[in-house]
């Protein structure tokens, strides 16, 4: 890094780029693109390679022997600097570049502006400048400075008949890993202890990039469940994923929550378990062995916790349909489950389907299953009485008292931890905590000392 930007008396150190631009006006204007965005994040540039923290080089691939020119700056950027990001129609046919330049940052193809910038971030991360910048590093938030949600990707492929979400929002969509990871240390540095994963469906991240491979601080990481559960995982905070589907790739991430890397935590929508109600929703993952499939995920990692969402009232249930999921859930132990009455949403297909429950019908099941949740809850949360548990706190009172949530417990959507005599105790610590009661859904305790 080399240049000194001058605030109010602070001295902060601006990461310089070097850009080569090479071939057409369109590709002109995606170099301008790229320079526009780095330089709102405090880059400066420098028409030195030899002065620069990394370069770009924006290739043209045209004809031979623009596709000769741009290796052969390339080539010089190789030479004079050694930190090198490739971009632009060479980028297409990364394997021409590698081939030769095996050693480079990233390459990415054309238009790919935030790749572009994202493997910037990667080799020399901005600075904040804390007296010009409006916007804090991590962006505006409105959690609590201790959690954060972190969004990996957008839309769905899926097409469940209930749902309109993907005529709303379009086909599945993934941040390419190394920009959600940039975004989750930005999070960490800035003092978040537990980031949420949330997406439409969090266990197909990355099938729409082909699982496309980037760099991330020293190693390559694929655009992928796993690799991404993994990545954030060394972290060093609380990971908890969020609308995961239960596919056979999950089960990896089992083992990741029995090494302690990330929560032991899943929230599965799965909606319903009867065959036939979930043939009509079209639900993904639909004919996997569900129950098999959480039986033994326990049996790896016992401490899971499994929380979910169901619909009652979908047309066509039947009561047969209704008791299998009240005995599913009960077998499967689902620790948390939301229920809904089935609405017909405009625009959705099921809208269409025979044999519509009345409303009554709905209710009354609706009134079933939630007893029902509520004595596996209760059940489960009794087995924690006597534990001591990691607690992270949420709120604390003057008296005394604060409001965490174990391992086992989401924001806003799960039970707490109440905790008595926790004085001294600040928003965000992660402390010990022994059980000493539970009702349906929450937990009593006191701290245990270090
Ligand atoms: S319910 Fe979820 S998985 Fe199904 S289509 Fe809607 S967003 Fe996708």
């Amino acid at each position: 890094m080399s240049d000194i930007i001058q605030t109010t008396g602070k001295k902060l150190t601006a990461p310089k780029i070097g850009v080569v631009s090479l071939g057409c006006p369109k590709a002109l204007v995606d170099s301008e693109r790229i320079m526009t965005q780095l330089r709102s994040e405090g880059y400066q540039f420098s028409d030195k390679h030899d002065g620069a923290d990394v370069v770009i080089v924006n290739t043209c691939g045209f004809l031979d022997s623009a596709k000769e020119e741009s290796l052969a700056a390339i080539g010089k950027a190789m030479k004079d600097n050694g930190k090198v990001i490739v971009t632009g129609c060479m980028g297409a046919e990364p394997e021409q570049i590698l081939s030769k330049y095996p050693n480079i940052m990233a390459v990415t193809g054309p238009h790919q502006y935030e790749d572009v910038v994202g493997a910037v971030h990667d080799v020399v991360p901005p600075v904040h400048d804390p007296f010009l910048d409006l916007v804090p590093p991590e962006g505006l938030k409105l959690t609590p400075r201790h959690y954060s949600y972190l969004k990996i990707s957008e839309g769905c492929n899926n097409r469940c008949s209930f749902c309109i979400i993907p005529k709303l929002r379009g086909d599945l969509v993934s941040r390419p890993i190394h920009h959600v990871m940039f975004e989750a240390e930005k999070l960490v540095n800035a003092g978040v202890k537990e980031l949420l994963v949330i997406s439409q469906d969090t266990s197909a991240y990355g099938l729409d990039t082909k699982y496309a491979e980037y760099p991330w601080r020293g190693t390559r990481r694929k655009t992928k469940f796993l690799d991404l559960c993994e990545a954030l995982g060394e972290l060093g905070v609380w990971i908890r994923l969020h609308y995961v589907y239960p596919y056979p790739h999950v089960d990896a991430a089992i083992e990741l929550m029995a090494q302690g890397k990330i929560l032991p935590y899943l929230d599965i929508p799965f909606q319903h378990a009867a065959p036939s109600v979930l043939k009509a929703m079209k639900r993904p993952a639909h004919q996997e062995k569900t129950l098999e499939r959480i039986q033994n995920w326990r049996k790896i990692c016992p401490d899971l916790t499994v929380r979910s969402s169901f619909i009652v009232g979908f047309p066509g249930e039947t009561e047969d349909d209704f008791e299998y999921l009240l005995e599913w859930m009960q077998e499967a132990g689902i620790d948390r489950a939301g229920c809904f009455k089935y609405e017909p949403v405009q625009g959705a297909d099921s809208n269409a389907l025979d044999n519509h429950v009345p409303e009554e019908l709905k209710q009354e099941r609706w009134e079933r299953f939630m007893e029902i949740q509520r004595q596996v809850s209760a059940e489960r949360q009794e087995a924690k009485i006597g534990r001591t548990l990691e607690v992270i706190i949420d709120d604390v009172d003057d008296e005394g008292g604060a409001d965490g949530r174990s391992h086992a417990d989401a924001p806003e959507i799960d039970g707490a931890v109440l905790i008595r005599d926790a004085h001294g105790v600040k928003q965000g610590d992660i402390i010990k905590v022994k059980i000493e009661d539970a009702d349906d859904y929450d937990l009593y305790g006191v701290p245990v000392q270090a």
